[in-house]
């Protein structure tokens, strides 16, 4: 099973200084949407690269109704079809306070939190002992605000063409982290 996230590919292309990348800082900046057009490209690409038989797990996309679409054709066009959809269901002030406070190991990825979880050692990373953290140039409250309203405007009104076939559900992201995440390995599993 892979992990396909939009936001980790566009963060990629942005890093490496691809046309894509250039097209797409100033929107992820802005905490706007970028292109679906995009965005499709970019999955299917990585579909292609994965091959038939691995299975994928879409992370922060489809994020509008045509993208929605377009994934019905990437997978029909390749034999595969759309198994589940999980919505997370978190309050929006509290969402703003896990993503700005959130930063990583610039080293090793994994992250922390300022209020929920620091190092156990000040300014040192748990797992590898690295010194540098970053934070993403979109986790200030601004931006975060604008993502919401780009949520609530263009990928929330997508669920009900999910629900119509009966493939959603619903965790309770204001749940304790392991309440979540056992709630989600047991959809994973069923
Ligand atoms: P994320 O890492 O999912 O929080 O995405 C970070 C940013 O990348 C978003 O605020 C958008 O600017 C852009 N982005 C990621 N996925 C998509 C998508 N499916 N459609 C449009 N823009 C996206």
């Amino acid at each position: 099973m892979r992990q396909l996230s939009t936001g980790d590919m566009l963060r990629a292309a942005v890093k490496a200084g691809t046309p894509v990348g250039l097209e797409a800082k100033a929107v992820m900046e802005r905490g706007e949407l970028v292109s679906d057009e995009i965005v499709s490209a970019l999955i299917g690409e990585e579909l292609d690269a994965m091959g038939p038989t691995v299975g994928a797990i879409f992370d922060g996309y489809p994020r509008t109704a045509a993208q929605a679409e377009s994934l019905d054709a990437i997978l029909a066009g390749r034999g595969r079809t759309l198994d589940r959809v999980i919505e997370l269901a978190v309050d929006e002030d509290a969402l703003v306070e896990r993503i700005t406070g959130r930063f990583t190991c610039a080293n090793c990825g994994k992250g922390y939190h300022d209020k929920y979880e620091q190092p156990k050692v000040a300014g040192v990373c748990d797992k590898c002992g690295s010194t540098e953290f970053k934070r993403r140039p979109d986790d200030n409250e601004e931006t975060v605000r604008t993502r919401m309203a780009e949520y609530r405007a263009k990928t929330a009104p997508i669920l009900p063409i999910y629900d119509a076939r009966g493939i959603v559900s619903r965790v309770d992201g204001m749940a304790a982290m392991d309440e979540v995440t056992a709630a989600i390995e047991g959809i994973m599993a069923a």
